[in-house]
């Protein structure tokens, strides 16, 4: 710790960023004089700040380090790659050999109807990708007219132009004029806020209903694609009710859209599945992943296509105009090969299943005795709790995250200065831990929770 102090100037370094470096996501003026928080080391699932700070990342940095922190073999693979073949491209006629290997493996290792792999650099352009192809398929179909994609209200797929435009997040779209053309929104299966009255198998049903109404609405011969996450995630953790995804799927089945599960977060493992899709019930024509795939050691993204879109692409679709320069970069697959294979050998995903994930279930749960603690909920590796000043018997008077209390981000900071992350969105307080925490780390883990929320009460 006392190394560390010595190593990082933590107030020349906050001085330096404050002069050149602007950050996504940030209001600069809110950071003031205090600056950005330098973060310099990771190992499993703690961090350490410049100050010698030991951290507990509730949040796998952003839902992405899922083997955790300090993996020697993972940046032993990038290091090799860097010295056979730091780049090449796969235009051209050309190919390399770690996006050879790592297309079969997610071949191997997703849904039977995923035998192709699109690479980008990120989740955002696997989404651009995403609209780009749906759209693609129903041209070269010959129906023009079929460009329309639907999305929910409050979702997130990233934030290029195309991306922010699928998203739902009407902060992202005031700013730059978005959504772009043929993209529309329906509400979210969010039960607390929207189930009033009804069983969550009800809602279920009356959220995907909504689809169906939209379908109708602008007309099902101008609908390209549904695109959701299984679990919304940066929306604040929002876990359908079971009914809703099945019904979902039955919907773009009747009307032949075809459906584009975003799995960046739920994908490699989160869930206690390599795909979430899996445990929803739904067959995806094609799945957006990016950060778990290499741990966010190296970024890397892209889109698994599935047999319905990459036959028509592939056997009659021609050149399909699209790529990016780092599309399949050697270095990010070879990265992506061993976190996959540290994943399988270590059996995490089967742990997060069985045994972590449903510890984590029962003693996020406990949470909600807590005067504070309106509602608790969890899936796998994902959770969520909303703070509410006055705690109600029903949980839909529990809702406190719409209404923006502000004790959401007193909590965060409570968190931070404690030696926690954990994140806010409104007044719900999520977190998405590595997939190598254990049944100690959690209880550690839920003791600063505890800590934390008695220090904001
Ligand atoms: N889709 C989902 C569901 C995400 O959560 C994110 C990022 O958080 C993205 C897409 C965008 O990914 P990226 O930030 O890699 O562009």
């Amino acid at each position: 710790t006392i190394q560390l102090k010595e190593l990082y100037d933590t107030a020349a370094i906050q001085k330096l960023d404050t002069a050149h470096y602007m950050h996504p996501f940030t209001d600069h003026q809110a950071l003031g004089e205090k600056g950005a928080r330098v973060m310099v080391r990771g190992e499993g699932i703690y961090l350490w700040d410049s100050e010698g700070n030991k951290i507990l990342d509730g949040m796998s940095g952003l839902w992405c380090v899922n083997v955790g922190y300090g993996r020697k073999s993972i940046s032993d693979a990038v290091y090799r790659q860097m010295e056979t073949l730091p780049f090449y491209n796969s235009f051209f006629n050309t190919t390399n050999v770690p996006a050879v290997l790592l297309a079969n493996k997610l071949s191997a290792i997703s849904p039977p109807q995923f035998n192709h792999v699109y690479f980008t650099g990120s989740g955002s352009e696997a989404n651009d990708t995403n609209l780009r192809m749906v759209r693609r398929y129903w041209d070269v179909l010959g129906f023009k007219e079929r460009h329309t994609i639907i999305s929910r209200h409050n979702s997130y797929h990233g934030s290029t132009v195309a991306g922010a435009s699928l998203g739902g997040m009407t902060d992202m779209h005031a700013q730059g004029g978005l959504p772009i053309p043929g993209i529309v929104h329906i509400g979210q299966p969010n039960y607390l806020e929207s189930g009033r009255g009804m069983t969550e198998a009800e809602f279920g049903i009356e959220a995907a209903s909504w689809l169906e109404q939209k379908i109708l609405e602008v007309g099902a011969e101008k609908v390209a694609a549904f695109i959701g996450e299984p679990v919304q995630g940066a929306g604040g953790v929002i876990i359908p009710p079971a009914t809703y995804w099945p019904e979902i799927q039955r919907i773009c089945d009747k009307y032949g859209i075809l459906l584009i599960a975003d799995e960046v977060i739920c994908g490699f493992g989160r869930l206690g599945r390599w795909f979430a899709s899996e445990m929803f019930g739904i067959r995806p024509d094609l799945i957006t992943f990016a950060k778990g795939v290499t741990s966010g050691y190296i970024p890397l993204g892209g889109v698994l296509v599935g047999d319905r879109v990459a036959d028509v692409l592939i056997k009659q679709g021609g050149e399909f105009n699209h790529g990016f320069t780092y599309s399949g970069h050697p270095v990010a697959c070879a990265a992506a090969l061993e976190n996959i294979r540290i994943l399988e050998e270590e059996k995490l995903i089967e742990r997060v299943a069985d045994d972590t994930g449903p510890y984590l279930k029962q003693r996020f749960a406990e949470l909600a005795d807590h005067p504070l603690v309106g509602y608790a909920d969890s899936c796998g590796f994902v959770a969520g709790l909303n703070l509410v000043r006055t705690k109600a018997d029903n949980p839909h008077d529990n809702v406190a995250f719409d209404s923006a209390l502000g004790v959401g981000m007193v909590c965060r900071g409570h968190m931070f200065g404690n030696g926690m992350i954990m994140r806010a969105v409104g007044d719900r307080m999520i977190i998405a831990p590595p997939l190598v925490m254990t049944r100690e780390q959690i209880d550690e883990m839920i003791t600063l929770i505890r800590r934390c929320l008695d220090l904001t009460h």
